[in-house]
């Protein structure tokens, strides 16, 4: 395996004691979109001895211009991203431990998924989970690495817990959602993650090969178009909740919502009462009125200008709509409420 690893070891920031490192380190990617996806395919290439990959979407061709890891076939194959995330990387570097989880990550369950890991990198496309990252992080004291990226902007920072500034120390509260851009509203050129995404991959492999002169403290800013890049010092907020210990979002004191996705004409519905679901059995009650596709990791279902895509946890993603009491109903009048 030296072979496949010497052109880094030569690097007098890894060498064979860094590359050591990496493959003795975990880390757990939450987000597989274009930042995650970047993330992801550089640290499996650099040899980093675990990857998680957490995301809760499947694949649409609208991804394809920028989510490097996915084509064509995945979307035929209908998988879930950390499904064609996990099978892809595995042809990359079968060394590398990869496990691909179809999952919300919400406050219930975020420390279960970052636990004994390393380092977390955030590959989302909203505030509410990574306020909900800060907090984990700071609690159990795991390093992660903010991203994010939209038209051709992008912003990366380096949280290490009781070191650094926190990512609430940089953003005091929620942005209003009304007003908050998105990759939807506002498109996205490629470069733009993916500059970034490589800026995060990087920060990994330093914090993973412990070279913690060369942490970034600083919030990285770039705008690709105008080939700007700027590098903002952040204080830490004295009254920062979660720098003292205050947990807020992880203690779920902002619960859980039917959250509508990242200004996708899209709505998340969360059903814990539903639990593991027969495809077979929902499959064959839907058939009856409409049209029905499933695989192992999702059940597709279309029935006159509707779509949803349900996953095996009760989960679903209503498409075509922003109207959260519309999905509500739709899920409950065709999987149960
Ligand atoms: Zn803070």
């Amino acid at each position: 395996m030296v072979d496949r690893y010497s052109r880094q070891i030569l690097f007098p920031g890894i060498g064979k004691k860094g590359q050591e490192k990496l493959g003795n380190s975990s880390v757990v990617i939450i987000g597989c979109g274009a930042l995650g996806t970047i993330i992801a395919t550089t640290l499996v290439r650099a040899g980093v001895g675990k990857v998680r990959i957490i995301d809760r979407d499947f694949i649409e061709y609208h991804n394809l211009q920028r989510q490097v890891i996915f084509d064509e076939d995945d979307i035929k194959d209908q998988l879930p991203k950390a499904i064609a995330a996990e099978r892809h990387l595995k042809r990359v570097n079968s060394s590398v431990k990869i496990e691909g989880i179809v999952a919300d990550v919400n406050y219930t369950n975020i420390e279960k998924f970052i636990r004994n890991t390393d380092l977390v990198l955030d590959g989302l496309d909203n505030f509410e989970t990574r306020f909900l990252i800060n907090d984990a992080s700071l609690k159990h004291g795991i390093p992660w690495v903010y991203g994010g990226a939209i038209s051709s902007l992008g912003m990366t920072m380096t949280i290490i817990p009781h070191e650094t500034p926190c990512f609430r120390c940089f953003c005091a509260a929620m942005p209003n959602l009304q007003v908050v851009p998105t990759c939807d509203t506002a498109g996205v050129i490629g470069p733009a993650p993916f500059i970034i995404g490589s800026l995060q991959a990087t920060e990994a492999i330093k914090i993973l090969v412990e070279a913690k002169k060369q942490i970034n403290r600083n919030l990285i800013s770039i705008d690709v178009w105008k080939g700007a890049f700027y590098s903002i010092e952040i204080s830490p907020r004295p009254d920062c909740p979660a720098c003292h210990g205050e947990y807020e979002f992880l203690e779920g004191k902002f619960g859980v919502k039917t959250t509508s996705l990242c200004g996708q004409n899209a709505v998340q519905v969360l059903s814990p009462k539903v639990g593991e679901l027969s495809f077979k059995e929902l499959a064959a009650r839907l058939e009856a009125v409409g049209k029905v596709t499933y695989n192992e990791f999702m059940l597709h279902f279309e029935i006159d200008s509707q779509e949803m895509v349900i996953f095996p946890d009760g989960r679903a993603i209503i498409k075509n709509t922003t109207d959260e009491s519309l999905a509500r109903g739709l899920y409950a009048k065709y999987i149960g409420a």
